[in-house]
């Protein structure tokens, strides 16, 4: 139960801590310089600069937190607090829980939950057509005659690994499924589809980088198991899956 906590609330903790201490380490210089000597024009120029980037900082970091619950209009400010987030608060998380000693597949996990929440809001009430259900060649059983790039439906359904279910799945919710054997592929992929949302299965690392990579994307992720160590015949939770499809039929 408290891994499951620290796992939703892990990130956005980091990142309140990671600008609070950036706050008072301003405010301290500030004042410091303030009550020895007082502000030269240089200085007050400087200060002005850095106050303008916090407040730039805090204030997007809040609409971020907005964004779990409510949709943000208009789309730019969706879109830039969609970049801020995966190239700027992400990285002050991950340097403040390196920093601090914190597991990093933690953070991981919580930015991911984090991005969940923000792209279930803004799809909340809306109808998606073009969904797309990204899966990782992992999951593949190794002994497997067929390989499987891109074309779940190549799959013989012969029931040995989770591909099966997945295709099953796919043709019974009718979203497009593919199956990406590395980052590059999963990017042509996205690219040529164009879906309104991807449903995303991969690891801790692959998910966070592809979500970053892909930042104009809504991607929902869904974490595989590794019950035989990383990248090798994986598991996914189907239920999982189809939890997240059905959120945006
Ligand atoms: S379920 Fe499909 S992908 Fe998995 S081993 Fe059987 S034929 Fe291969």
């Amino acid at each position: 139960m408290k891994e499951y906590y620290l796992n939703v609330i892990k990130f956005p903790m980091l990142v309140s801590l990671s600008l609070t201490v950036l706050a008072v380490a301003f405010f301290g210089m500030v004042f410091g310089s303030y009550f020895k000597l007082g502000l030269s024009l240089s200085e007050t120029v400087i200060y002005i600069a850095l106050f303008a980037v916090l407040t730039v900082l805090v204030s997007t970091w809040v609409l971020n937190l907005i964004s779990t619950h409510s949709k943000i209009h208009p789309r730019w400010m969706e879109i830039y607090a969609k970049w801020m987030l995966v190239h700027i608060y992400y990285n002050l998380a991950s340097f403040l829980g390196f920093i601090t000693f914190q597991k990093r597949q933690q953070i991981q996990e919580s930015f991911l939950n984090f991005n969940n929440e923000i792209v279930l809001s803004a799809a909340r009430q809306i109808h998606h057509t073009n969904i797309l259900l990204l899966v990782p060649h992992c999951l593949q059983n190794s002994e497997c005659k067929i390989r499987i790039t891109t074309d779940i439906n190549s799959c013989a359904e012969c029931g040995k690994c989770d591909i099966a279910d997945i295709k099953a799945l796919a043709k019974k919710l009718n979203v497009r499924a593919s199956v990406a054997t590395g980052g590059s592929l999963a990017r042509k992929i996205i690219q040529d589809a164009s879906p309104d949302v991807i449903v995303a299965v991969a690891c801790h690392r692959d998910l966070t980088d592809g979500v970053q990579d892909t930042w104009k994307f809504p991607v929902f992720g869904v974490l595989n198991e590794r019950p035989n160590g990383p990248c090798f015949e994986t598991t996914v939770s189907l239920s999982t899956i189809e939890f997240a499809i059905r959120k945006f039929q």
